[in-house]
């Protein structure tokens, strides 16, 4: 590599040629790296600056990884052979990526995603799996994937009350929001009657406490519900089970698989005529009780943006129903990342 630096050494003037190989690893970052060169101040940051372009282009290419030592293969199969061959779900074909199936004490079924490094086990493994908070787990060089899988476990342990309440929740009512729980989803949200629902965040570490409640729907049912969570509050039992409770609090009876079809729920939005808008259900409810029409929050946010008869102030817009007339307003959607 050759940097050629003008009379005056300003950098905006420089000019880079590299060799053959350099100029392979770097296609594809080209303009970052001419910008990087334009911009330094001086030659020391621009060279720290394409050593941290190189890194990036070589972690992005599996060609060029480093190929690891044979005793990498060998740890890796006695590691695996003291743990059993039984508990592996799948390996990738370079043998860096090894998912395990665990179960819990519960009989749930899991999977420990492990991506060991070439200087295995020298250099801790990345491990993930699907739970509702931060997996950590503790690595030495003397550890052992069968030490991996025994951590693991204990974190799963910790985790069993959680997945009774949630399961619990998922079984016995209709869940509108994820559509399909995963095992780190904290959030559901429950059917309560037709547009009526309520968004809990159970706390995985404390699952059993009241946890943190939203009611979405038409204002003259969200708000006696309301009322009767905030004067029920103190009747919440941490020891008794969370549906109970939320029951009890709230005075009602949750709609259930066993006594409604799901269909009663999840009406249409009244704009787009369709359910899910990509992962958005409808939340907006016109609050007149004759009416109450659902919608989505993008479709009615764009139908009365629309309309020169609306106003908007700030972030809301103010217009009418377009299915009754009667006043309605809508937040402006979220932005999507
Ligand atoms: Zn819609
Ligand atoms: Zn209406």
């Amino acid at each position: 590599m050759r940097i050629l630096l003008p009379p005056d050494r300003q950098m905006k003037q420089a000019r880079l040629h590299c060799c053959w190989q350099l100029k392979h690893l770097l296609r594809g970052y080209e303009h970052i790296v001419k910008q990087r060169l334009q911009q330094s101040a001086e030659l020391v940051s621009f060279i720290l600056e394409l050593k941290t372009v190189l890194e990036v282009c070589l972690k992005n290419r599996p060609e060029y990884r480093s190929i690891p030592p044979p005793q990498y293969y060998s740890q890796l199969i006695s590691e695996m052979e003291t743990l059993g061959w039984d508990k592996l779900l799948s390996i990738d074909t370079e043998f860096r990526t090894v998912k395990l199936k665990v179960e819990d004490s519960s009989g749930r079924q899991h999977v420990l995603t492990i991506k060991l490094k070439s200087k295995h086990p020298a250099e801790a493994p990345e491990c993930s799996a699907d739970l509702p908070i931060p997996l950590a787990l503790t690595w030495t060089p003397q550890s052992t994937l069968e030490q991996l899988h025994t951590q693991f476990l204990l974190v799963l342990e910790s985790l069993t009350e959680f997945w009774d309440v949630v399961d619990e929740i998922d079984s016995k009512t209709w869940i509108l929001e994820p559509e399909k729980p995963s095992r780190s989803d904290t959030m559901r949200r429950i059917a309560i009657g037709n547009n009526v629902s309520i968004k809990v965040e159970v706390d995985p570490r404390h699952p059993k406490m009241l946890p943190e409640c939203c009611l979405l729907g038409a204002e003259h049912v969200v708000t006696p519900l309301r009322n009767k969570l905030n004067a029920n509050m103190h009747l919440w039992n941490p020891d008794s089970n969370v549906l109970h409770n939320l029951r009890d609090v709230l005075e009602i009876d949750f709609p259930s698989p066993a006594t409604h079809e799901k269909s009663s729920f999840s009406v249409e939005c009244g704009i787009c005529y369709a359910y899910r808008l990509e992962a958005a259900i409808p939340d907006q409810v016109c609050n007149d009780p004759r009416c109450g029409q659902p919608f989505h929050q993008l479709c009615l946010y764009e139908w009365l943006r629309a309309l020169p008869s609306s106003r908007q102030s700030f972030n809301i817009v103010f217009g009418e129903c377009p299915y009754c007339s009667k006043p309605i307003t809508v937040k402006m959607a979220a932005q999507k990342s």
